[in-house]
């Protein structure tokens, strides 16, 4: 599933529909329920990320928000072309089209009239992810803090690869409760999130597989931060730190990959 690293991606590769009109609105699957004609011949202020979703920010007020799930992508495409599983087309002014191409059918897009009002967590790469807000945040969890960090009410956009490869980072381990680390560990696993998730960015995010439901950053692309994973996925290979095998565990119906020797 994309998380906030390759949503990220999305959107920064979006950012030339800003300022331009939607001339056009196909919809092309009816489980979208979006009304073509709402947002019909209304500009594009902003494209921004808000945890793992999409915001379509028009000058109304009114927001189109995708939230791409297991397998969908949002690109913009400089002329009109065949884009195999798209379910809804934006064509812009310019002749630019924004494809929401969804093999699955998982990814959703919803529009809000008077504007997106999530009940999201704090925003991971903001100002206001500070050290202190984290720890304070997680003292009143008693979850797992693998658990916690997956939570988005709590913090957004942070998934099962990000969350697995910043706890082995600070060598915590992904079943202590999150009430129960110190200053110093939080202050690691804070400093840890924040940079997993901005070389996830450089390295346009994380390609699993690939099929046609793998993220690709842009067309015939993949991401190359599964190059840098340590933990994520490789059960069984030597940890990079201590040599030890890597485990898997299951938590909250979810895979977690982590050293049982240097995460403590
Ligand atoms: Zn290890």
């Amino acid at each position: 599933m994309p998380e906030l690293p390759e949503v990220e991606v999305f959107v920064r590769n979006l950012q030339p529909a800003v300022g331009q009109t939607i001339q056009r609105a196909n919809v092309l699957d009816h489980r979208l329920n979006l009304d073509a004609s709402l947002i019909e011949g209304l500009s594009i202020e902003a494209i921004a990320r808000r945890g793992k979703h999409i915001v379509i920010h028009l000058e109304d007020g009114s927001d189109v928000v995708v939230h791409l799930r297991m397998s969908g992508r949002l690109r913009l495409h400089r002329s009109p072309e065949e884009v195999k599983y798209t379910r809804l087309e934006l064509v812009l002014d310019s002749g630019d089209t924004i494809y929401f191409v969804n093999p699955r059918r998982l990814g959703t897009v919803t529009y809000c009239p008077v504007g997106f009002a999530p009940s999201l967590g704090i925003e991971p790469l903001s100002p206001e992810f500070t050290s202190h807000t984290f720890a304070t945040l997680a003292s009143k969890s008693r979850s797992p803090i693998k658990l916690f960090l997956l939570d988005q009410r709590k913090v957004a956009g942070i998934g099962n690869i990000y969350a697995s490869e910043s706890l082995w980072r600070s060598g915590i381990s992904p079943q202590r409760p999150a009430n129960g680390l110190s200053d110093s560990e939080m202050c690691r696993l804070h400093e840890n999130i924040i940079a997993v998730l901005n070389d996830a960015i450089d390295g346009q995010g994380t390609t699993l597989g690939s099929s046609v439901s793998d993220y690709h950053p842009s067309v015939g692309e993949q991401g190359e931060f599964q190059n840098h994973l340590s933990v994520y996925g490789k059960e069984d290979e030597p940890c990079e730190r201590c040599g030890n095998a890597i485990s898997r565990l299951k938590q909250g119906g979810r895979s977690t990959y982590y050293c049982t020797s240097c995460q403590n």
